[in-house]
């Protein structure tokens, strides 16, 4: 360890990972680990991307990515009322490159950044990578922003960065009109830059999708960090973008150029097909995932879990309190007796602890299979309280 930089000894490898490969340990298990949609890449996109191999589309594309793309995505963007130009946009390999590209251009070491807990474990991991240092703000019992906490971290820790993820990973959480109001007003009155992370926004269920990038008159202090792999079910074709006003770009651009060149090229005509002709996919997979929540969340709510209603992405996010143990002590019992894989709350913060996060991008059998595992689980511990 000793050759080792602080900054990486400084970090672990992402707990939902550490779950994940235990399951290498029992065959027979089932797993609601991961987020990785369990559709196939819409049929017009790969038609797409092998077009593109065919007419040798195979070399470094711009910086920021192919110009049809990025105008595409503005139109696209436009749809929600957000406006951004082709030159305030950039593809990135996958999301993941987009956020550390962004933290890269703002973060000096020691730099404070706000992040929410529970969160998307890359936030914390990319910002303690760079040399800057975690505050964590608070959210409310339905995973909301808590905005008198928000505002009293701001004033006492006064932060550079703030993240912000709905929908969210791993709660469900959506932003509502009002919350984004509420939050452009505190953006407005700080001096303080937003990173919104709004890679699951394609998949909110019953509200609008509300974007803190939506208006102008903060516009200079938000950067928005997207992508494809959810969209449309492509997590290993590895592609996201970042927007942001030129003067931010710029930079970001830098970082990205030093990092990748350019995301994948056949992968960028395949997104473009994607947002021209293949939303009716897009809205088909909603409705399954819409389809398989309310399962779900009937089974959990009937077995006695306490749980929020999900309204985007597709984790379910229970509490398990009421068991008396740990997110982890729970998530490895549940493995062990049951076969079944999920994720303990703690590999998502502190505000983790006491939650499960179960994804439900899997399909109406495995989903079956596991609410009844699950339901033998709890019924045993009802039987024989928490002794092991
Ligand atoms: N943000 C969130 C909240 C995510 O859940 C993920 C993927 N799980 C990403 C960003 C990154 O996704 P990708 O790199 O595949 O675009």
């Amino acid at each position: 360890m000793g050759k080792i930089a602080d900054n990486v000894n400084s970090i672990e490898i992402s707990g939902i990972r550490k779950f994940y490969n235990k399951l290498a340990n029992y065959p027979d298990a089932i797993s609601l680990t991961l987020g990785q949609p369990d559709f196939s890449v819409p049929k017009k996109i790969k038609e797409a991307m092998i077009a593109a191999i065919n007419e040798n589309k195979t070399e470094y594309t711009s910086n920021a990515g192919i110009i049809e793309l990025r105008r595409e995505i503005c139109s696209y963007l436009q749809g929600f009322g957000i406006g951004y130009e082709p030159e305030e946009v950039c593809l990135t390999v996958g999301g993941s490159e987009g956020l550390m590209d962004v933290f890269m251009a703002f973060i000096n070491p020691g730099d404070k950044v706000l992040i929410p807990t529970p969160a998307y474990p890359a936030y914390e991991s990319c910002v303690k990578l760079i040399g800057g240092k975690v505050v964590n703000y608070e959210l409310n019992g339905d995973f909301s922003i808590n905005f008198g906490a928000l505002e009293k971290v701001i004033a006492e820790e006064k932060p550079k960065l703030m993240v912000v993820s709905y929908p969210s990973n791993p709660t469900g959480a959506v932003l509502s009109k009002a919350d984004s109001e509420k939050l452009r007003d505190i953006i407005r009155g700080n001096d303080i830059i937003v990173i919104s992370d709004e890679i699951y926004s394609s998949l909110c269920f019953d509200e609008e999708y509300h974007s803190i990038a939506g208006y102008d008159e903060i516009k200079e202090k938000v950067v928005l960090v997207s992508g494809f792999s959810k969209m449309f079910s492509m997590t290993g074709l590895r592609l996201g973008f970042v927007c942001a006003v030129k003067q931010y770009m710029d930079s970001i651009i830098k970082v990205h150029q030093y990092n990748v060149s350019c995301a994948p090229s056949i992968v960028q005509w395949g997104a473009y097909t994607g947002l021209r002709e293949c939303m009716g996919d897009v809205e088909s997979m909603k409705e399954e995932f819409a389809r398989r929540r309310d399962y779900l969340y009937g089974q959990l709510r009937d077995m006695g879990f306490d749980v929020n209603m999900p309204m985007g992405a597709f984790y379910m996010f229970p509490s398990i309190r009421k068991f008396g143990m740990g997110s982890d002590e729970f998530c490895e019992r549940l493995l062990k007796e049951e076969g079944v894989a999920i994720v303990p709350g703690s590999a998502f913060g502190p505000g983790g602890e006491g939650y499960i996060r179960i994804s439900y991008a899997y399909s109406m059998p495995q989903l079956e299979e596991c609410a009844g595992r699950l339901r033998n689980f709890v019924e045993n511990y009802k039987q024989k309280g928490s002794s092991k």
